[in-house]
């Protein structure tokens, strides 16, 4: 799973640093809230080095993706402008690249219908984040959505033809589903020629970063550190942090996750060896741990809710991204549908 994936990861980056122009990225989140470290280290980081290094980057809102786990999506005009000025924040260029909502691209859609012909309902149902998302969701009955928005998602990255897909962790089992839905239609319709290609998932050094209780950091779960909290608020989360009994620190992710997690989060904000990070904190404790934590966090964080702040003075300029993104991303796709369209010889 995850050490193929790294291994894979190192081999990727070399390709990548060759020729930055032979990639694109495609990407994105749910708008349900404030995105947070886990999205940072986990993703955000790769998708801004690389938009720095040339690669093409699409950034999707998932505004239909939020009906996944609940019966409204509430607030989502409000939960979107948020997650767009995250991105601005964090260093996504919209001169460069594209930030769009998946609502203003009808042909992801129409990409939905072929492409659930290509996978069966045993795949649909045994997918392992899928399942997790059941467990947690807030919904009183699991939508058919629920099982089918990981082909949609194939749609959000096959549309432009992406070919690299930084995510975390949870999102391996829905990558590996892309690629079956782009092997499968090439194989299928395109006659021996590659009508999409078959992306390949990039994982971080934090594939999945674990929020104050232990769990998987997430806007959800209410343990999540957001991007935007202030020092006070980032302070205050990570004193409620949970640790456990062993006073001297030490970095192992199997057996000491919690402890890890705040290991880790400090030396990914520091550049720095998470061993070394704990070797340097040793026998100072969980309380010494924290202060490093929240220290190297809010510096490392200061520049990016700065600019979070100006940026938040100008909607105007926020949904003009939008806009034009959903313009540029509208004609890419409708290439693409038409093209899937031609190879499965449908008629109109
Ligand atoms: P929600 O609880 O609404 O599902 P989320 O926090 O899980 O929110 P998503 O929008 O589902 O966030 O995920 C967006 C991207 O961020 C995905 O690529 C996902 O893998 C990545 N990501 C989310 N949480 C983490 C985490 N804790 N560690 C690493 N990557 C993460
Ligand atoms: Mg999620």
């Amino acid at each position: 799973g995850v050490r193929a994936a790294r291994l894979r990861s190192a081999e990727l980056e070399e390709l990548i640093r060759r020729d930055p122009r032979g990639f694109r990225i495609s990407t994105g989140d749910r708008p349900t809230g404030r995105l947070h470290l886990g999205h940072y280290f986990g993703t955000l980081h790769n998708r801004v080095r690389l938009q720095n290094l040339g690669v093409e980057l699409f950034v999707v809102v998932a505004d239909y993706q939020v009906l996944t786990d609940r019966d409204v999506a509430d607030r989502l005009a409000e939960h979107v402008e948020e997650l767009v000025l995250d991105y601005l924040a964090v260093g996504v260029d919209p001169a460069r690249s594209t930030i769009f909502a998946h609502s203003a691209v009808p042909a992801l859609n129409q990409l939905l219908l072929p492409f659930l012909s290509l996978v069966s309902v045993a795949e649909l149902s045994r997918n392992p984040t899928v399942k997790d998302e059941i467990a947690h969701s807030r919904r009183s009955a699991v939508s058919g959505l629920m099982f089918t928005y990981p082909a949609h998602q194939a749609a959000d990255i096959l549309f432009c033809k992406a070919n690299l897909v930084p995510v975390g962790q949870d999102q391996l089992p829905h990558l590996e589903l892309s690629r079956v839905v782009a092997r499968r239609l090439n194989n299928r319709y395109g006659g021996g020629r590659a009508v999409l290609p078959e992306p390949e998932a990039l994982l971080s050094a934090a594939p999945l970063l674990l929020g104050t209780d232990g769990a998987k950091m997430s806007k959800s779960r209410g343990n999540a550190i957001a991007l935007a909290a202030g020092a006070d608020e980032t302070a205050r989360l990570i004193r409620g942090a949970r640790t456990d009994a062993e006073r001297h620190i030490t970095y192992a992710p199997a057996t000491r996750p919690e402890v890890s997690s705040l290991v880790l989060l400090t030396a990914l904000c520091l550049g720095r060896d998470p061993r070394q990070v704990a070797d340097d904190i040793g026998g100072a404790g969980a309380s010494a741990l924290k202060a490093a934590a929240t220290e190297a966090v809010n510096e490392h964080l200061a520049p990016m809710r700065a600019r979070r702040a100006m940026y938040a003075e100008d909607r105007g300029h926020v949904r003009r991204v939008l806009r034009e993104g959903g313009e540029r991303a509208n004609a890419i796709a409708e290439t693409t549908l038409r093209e899937v369209r031609a190879a499965m010889g449908t008629l109109y």
